[in-house]
């Protein structure tokens, strides 16, 4: 195994939060970073060593960035598949295009989802009315229509509910979707509460797990996350084991949050799968030896993994909006570790920061 050594230049496609606290790891561990970006004012941008403002169609100034590190990152998952397919024959790409690319298809992630084992929600691919009425016909209500690709926080999906009108239903998404119109109807879950087990994995193939965590969300974005998760120790080492499994399974190289409902019986479904840190995960800065986002660098540079142990148990609530202006409330609290990304505008549903809060580590729990 060679590692990418310390002082070398990662390059994170995305100049959203995610990138913004990897480059801030990454600085700790001695690289530097380069953010690739449509956005002006990137946050990730304002930390790291070089920029490059472009969009991510622009194959010339992928390919000026690409030959300016010795390995690409990616921060979220809507970024076009082919312009980075391009520049992995260049550079590594770390996780590797094809995890990005079922990733940000929630039918490809289904299909292999399934393929591998882990249980999901009942689905079907929806690409117009007759294939919406034939799909609900046989998983039946309620159910959720989604955009197969480009949805995140709850953007660009619509509950089919006892009493839905299913042409205005279609109607209403079809419009938002990217042509190839793709849709994706999910049966839905009863579940008990929603968790996340996130996994590093190495170019040796060592894995790491953090503990299993619970999130609670509002207006379908993450709002408060439990670590660890209030569910029996052996559902969460089955989490965990799930998260593992796809990891291995994928070929992952990096770090991947894998979003599952519990049901009543203990039961798990695996929602969506992201491979990049995730925001359930960022408790781990304050709570563990090693945090997600120093996890991911390693991953990636092909360094040995670090210890994902936690010291202590935490909950971590996001700061969404205008909740960003309760930051000197935050602070007058010792103990409130507080973490925000510089975003200039507090616009109604943008994550503009978090505030985590360490409590004494109770329960042995799997994993870390
Ligand atoms: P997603 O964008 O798929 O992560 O969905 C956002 C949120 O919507 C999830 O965290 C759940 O709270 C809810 N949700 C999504 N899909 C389903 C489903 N099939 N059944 C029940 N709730 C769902």
């Amino acid at each position: 195994m060679t590692a990418i050594p310390p002082g070398a230049k990662i390059g994170i496609l995305g100049g959203g939060q995610l990138g913004r606290m990897t480059a801030l790891a990454a600085a700790a561990l001695g690289y530097k970073c380069h953010i690739f970006s449509p956005d002006k004012d990137a946050p990730a941008a304002h930390v790291a060593d070089a920029a490059t403002v472009a969009a991510y169609t622009d194959e010339k100034a992928l390919a000026k960035f690409a030959s300016q590190v010795a390995v690409v990152t990616y921060e979220f998952e809507n970024i076009p598949y082919l312009p980075v397919a391009a520049i992995a024959e260049r550079v590594p790409v770390r996780p590797s295009p094809t995890v990005l690319q079922i990733a940000q298809d929630r039918l490809r992630e289904k299909e292999f989802l399934n393929s591998v084992g882990a249980g999901t929600a009942k689905y079907r691919p929806v690409s117009n009315l007759a294939d919406l009425m034939a799909g609900v016909e046989e998983i039946g209500r309620p159910a959720v229509l989604k955009t197969a690709r480009l949805g995140y926080d709850g953007k660009g999906q619509v509950a089919i509910r006892a009493d839905s009108d299913l042409a205005k239903a279609w109607d209403s998404l079809s419009g938002a979707m990217p042509a190839p119109v793709q849709g994706i109807l999910e049966g839905f879950v009863q579940f008990e509460r929603e968790i996340s087990a996130i996994v590093a994995r190495g170019v040796d193939g060592k894995t790491a797990s953090y503990v299993a965590v619970e999130n609670r969300h509002e207006n379908h974005i993450l709002a408060q996350t439990i670590a660890p998760a209030r569910v029996p120790f052996e559902t969460a080492r089955r989490a965990e084991g799930i998260a593992r499994h796809i990891a291995e399974k994928i070929g992952l190289v990096g770090i991947m949050g894998v979003e599952m409902f519990v049901g009543s019986a203990g039961t798990l479904l695996v929602n969506e799968l992201a491979p990049r840190p995730h925001n359930s995960g960022h408790w781990t800065i304050d709570a563990c030896v090693t945090s997600q986002f120093e996890q991911v660098v390693r991953a990636i540079c092909g360094l040995p993994l670090g210890n994902p142990r936690r010291h202590s148990d935490a909950v971590m609530d996001n700061l969404i909006g205008d909740a960003i202006n309760r930051w000197p409330e935050i602070l007058k609290d010792p103990d409130a570790k507080l973490h925000l990304y510089g975003k200039r505008e507090a616009r109604p549903g943008r994550k503009m920061g978090h505030v985590t809060r360490l409590l004494p580590r109770r329960e042995e729990t799997p994993g870390g």
